[in-house]
């Protein structure tokens, strides 16, 4: 028995074998092939893996879910593609490897298609895992990405890519643990929004040899490899309790003593608006409306956001929607937004900052939000991302009123705005803090870093003290002041962040359930001494309190 340590994402705890993920491949060198090996031979090889990929991908279409059926069979007919053969095949001619031909045939192929547009430019980063896929056959070393398994397994990686994550299989991923990401790098956000339990940053999780038994503890952030009896039985009790706790009713978030405090559902699609809703969330404190166009080269158009809006908005009807204009750059660049030459995009050119810049691209937007509010009943806010001062705030405010937007707010990620918030409540009708980024800043650690993960911790009396600058104005003007970034989704913080002022919590709809009991546990009182507790602490986290 050995634990591991790191941090923990969510309460959950399971135990299951480990499977780690391949590492990534190589580029195939550009030196010609050996002059013994014959073109054709060479060639035979790569034809031989052709098809055994093209075979595996629709053995797996077979298994795979009706959407990545057709995902699947799409690739495996690209694998055949004769086109695609005889470039290989004179690239192979010229004297290239079999490897180098794959390589350079595909990404040919891959430029072609991303000109085409439309479907087939979403088909074109397909080509990419193909080709991975082939070379590995013809190097005999797994397929990068995640691993393929008939039984649920721990998955094991350095990182996973979002790439990597849409192929996750969610009946067989029990836990995700990984070397490298803090508390808010991709990973955990996804992890936490599946309702996975990870445990990320943990040193030396890619040297548990495959098969391993572990208990992923989410909660205490601790990987148990190979664990006793008895802690295999404290596992399950805790797992079983955590059952109940997801079976309770779904009663409005409030305190013990009935003080409410609305629980509401982070989204990035109107699709999410389902499982937010099946959560009990009573609103959306943050729709990343960023996360639709991610993809995009271009910038949205303003009837293809109406449309997405509308779907959104409708499904909320009565209820409380906080809509983000588009935050692009650093962990979430935009190709028509996001300039690609700075050398510190975290602290370059990004959300409201960028918007200002193509303010065309802002007002496009704010129309479209406008036009989707007039059609629906849903109470639209908006707000701006990265607010940084009382002009930006005044800005974003002046501008969204020109389309008729009722309630226009700021949010609170950079540093400055704890400090002038009370002139920054002077204009924003609201602020929605979003720890995830006031942390990074805060504590100046990346979020995407796995080595300064102990930074990223917004249990840290320097970023509560910021938070409880803004409820202050908050309170003093009469205004709300919500989190809504990861912070809030750790039940035993959340707890803390009502005592210090906060007014709404805004989470992935897993978590909600979970900070939902925990809230109901503790009187304003209590949350209060808690918070003054945690405000004072040396060492930031829940043993402080
Ligand atoms: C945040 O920074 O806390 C936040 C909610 O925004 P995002 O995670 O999308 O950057
Ligand atoms: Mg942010």
């Amino acid at each position: 028995m050995s634990e591991l340590k790191g941090i923990g994402v969510g309460r959950g705890v399971v135990e299951g074998t480990v499977i780690a993920m391949p590492e990534p491949l190589s580029e195939p060198t550009t030196e010609p092939r050996d002059s013994g090996i014959e073109a054709h031979t060479e060639y035979e090889d790569v034809l031989n893996a052709l098809a055994a990929v093209s075979d595996d991908l629709n053995a797996r279409a077979e298994a795979a879910s009706e959407a990545a059926q057709e995902v699947l069979k799409a690739s495996a007919l690209m694998a055949k593609d004769p086109t695609l053969a005889k470039n290989i095949r004179d690239l192979v001619d010229a004297g290239k490897t079999g490897e180098r031909a794959v390589f350079e045939a595909f990404a040919a192929f891959r430029t072609m298609l991303e000109g085409l547009g439309g479907y087939m430019a979403e088909r074109a980063t397909d080509l990419g895992d193909i080709s991975q896929r082939v070379i590995a056959k013809l190097r005999g070393v797994p397929a990068p990405g995640v691993p393929e398994s008939d039984v649920p397994f721990v998955l094991v990686a350095i990182d996973l890519a979002p790439a990597d994550t849409a192929t996750l299989d969610l009946d067989k991923t029990l836990a995700l643990v990984t070397s490298s990401g803090g508390p808010t790098s991709h990973t955990a956000i996804l992890a936490r929004g599946l309702g996975i339990p990870a445990v990320v940053g943990v040193a030396g999780a890619t040297d548990i040899p495959d098969g391993t038994t572990v208990i992923v503890d989410a909660r205490a952030g601790s990987v148990i490899t190979d664990p006793t009896p008895e802690q295999l039985d404290a596992a399950r009790q805790q797992a079983a309790k955590l059952a109940a706790v997801a079976d309770q009713p779904q009663t409005p978030g409030a305190l013990a003593d009935g003080h409410p405090v609305p629980l509401l559902a982070n989204v990035g699609k109107p699709e999410d608006a389902e499982a937010a809703l099946a959560a009990g969330a009573e609103g959306v404190g943050l729709f990343r409306t960023e996360f639709l166009f991610l993809n995009s080269d271009t910038a949205p158009t303003a009837e293809s956001q109406k449309e997405s809006y509308t779907a959104l908005l409708s499904a909320f009807a009565g209820k409380k929607v906080v809509a983000r204009v588009l935050d692009a750059g650093a962990d979430k660049p935009l190709a028509f937004l996001t300039a690609d030459d700075e050398e510190n995009p975290a602290l370059g050119v990004r959300g409201i900052r960028a918007l200002r810049d193509h303010e065309e691209i802002l007002r496009t937007q704010l129309k479209a939000l406008a036009d989707a509010d007039a059609e629906t009943d849903a109470d639209l806010w908006v707000m701006a991302p990265m607010v940084a001062d009382a002009v930006e705030a005044k800005y974003f405010h002046e501008i969204a009123s020109e389309y008729g937007l009722k309630t226009v707010g700021a949010m609170a990620e950079v540093p400055s705005i704890a400090l002038v918030a009370d002139q920054v409540l002077e204009f924003a009708d609201f602020v929605s803090i979003g720890t995830n980024d006031l942390t990074q800043y805060t504590m100046a650690a990346d979020r995407l870093l796995g080595t300064v993960g102990s930074y990223q911790n917004p249990w840290h009396p320097a970023v509560l003290r910021l938070i409880k600058l803004i409820a202050d104005a908050g309170k003093a003007h009469g205004k709300s002041v919500g989190v809504c970034g990861e912070a809030a989704a750790d039940p035993d913080l959340a707890v803390v962040l009502v005592g210090l002022g906060v007014t709404t919590l805004s989470m992935s709809p897993r978590s909600i359930a979970d900070v939902r009991t925990e809230l109901a546990l503790h009187t304003m009182e209590d949350a209060q001494a808690l918070a003054a507790k945690a405000l004072a602490a040396y060492a930031p986290g829940v043993a402080s309190l």
